[in-house]
């Protein structure tokens, strides 16, 4: 062992150790008593719902967030107003206007979703990839994610890892916090169990359960085209994205709620509630 690993490299230089000394052999073991020393602080629930809540409001900030009267708006709240208290969780739902596709919930209960996403799915189909993004706050996944995304920015701050709580962050760092709540990667199982929390909340809710395997399959499409960081995310840990929806129509099938989801045409409310064909043309 020569040669110092970057990793180890990166590590030491952190923490201020000589590299130079590498012929040190620091096992596995020493390795995890050094990182221990740096992460081992406590990061509590609050901290994780605080630390998001500073994160969301600086994404907001510099996110075209969509106003009360937005058509975007006021699809999501028609959509997702009798879900702002899920299963103990208080939520909050603000639409970006950007054309990626894409959402993501954080510990603090804020649900944000991109206009992209909101153009390729019905009702029923966004009721099922936000749920599936509920999921990952009710199954903590959320709370695991920015307490990672803090001890990656607390290893670059000595300050910071020093304190035994969690320290306060600069605006640079909640910047970067903010991008892997974004991008955050979850496990095969996280991602399973996110599917399975989605498909219970639409049954449980009395939707059309179907309408889980026919957002999968639009997003499998998806990921045989364009990329999208979203789209990674949500197949990533998945060889087969086709599988997610296949999963889908199983349950549906056991639970003999199956059937070949019918979507529905866009936005029907907006069409219903339409007095004037002109007045949408300003
Ligand atoms: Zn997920």
């Amino acid at each position: 062992m020569k040669k110092t690993p970057l990793y180890l490299a990166t590590l030491f230089a952190v923490l201020g150790l000589q590299t130079v000394s590498a012929q040190i052999n620091l096992g596995e073991k020493a390795l995890g008593a050094v990182q221990k020393g740096v992460t081992g602080l406590t990061f509590s629930d609050a901290d994780a719902a605080n630390l998001s809540r500073e994160a969301v409001a600086k994404m907001d900030k510099e996110n075209p967030v969509a106003d009360d009267k937005d058509p975007y708006t006021i699809r999501l709240k028609r959509v997702f107003g009798k879900h702002a208290s899920e299963k103990g969780l208080t939520l909050n739902f603000k639409v970006y206007k950007l054309k990626e596709v894409n959402a993501f919930a954080t510990a603090d209960g804020s649900v944000r979703v991109f206009a992209g996403l909101m153009d390729i799915m019905d009702d029923n189909e966004l009721l099922a990839v936000i749920g599936h993004e509920i999921g990952h706050v009710a199954n903590h996944d959320s709370r695991d994610a920015i307490k990672t995304a803090y001890q990656k920015e607390a290893l670059t701050d000595a300050a910071a890892s020093q304190s035994a709580s969690a320290a306060k962050v600069t605006d640079s760092q909640l910047g970067k916090i903010g991008s892997a709540l974004v991008d955050s990667q979850y496990s095969q199982k996280q991602e399973s169990d996110a599917d399975m929390y989605s498909y219970d909340f639409m049954k449980r809710n009395g939707y059309d359960v179907n309408a889980v395997e026919s957002a999968f399959t639009i997003l499998a499409k998806l990921s045989e085209g364009q990329q999208s960081s979203f789209i990674e995310r949500m197949m990533s840990s998945h060889p087969d994205p086709k599988k997610r929806a296949a999963n889908a129509k199983a349950r549906a099938e056991k639970d003999g709620l199956y059937k070949p989801y019918v979507k529905q045409t866009a936005k029907p409310a907006a069409k219903k509630t339409t007095t004037t064909k002109k007045k949408k043309k300003k």
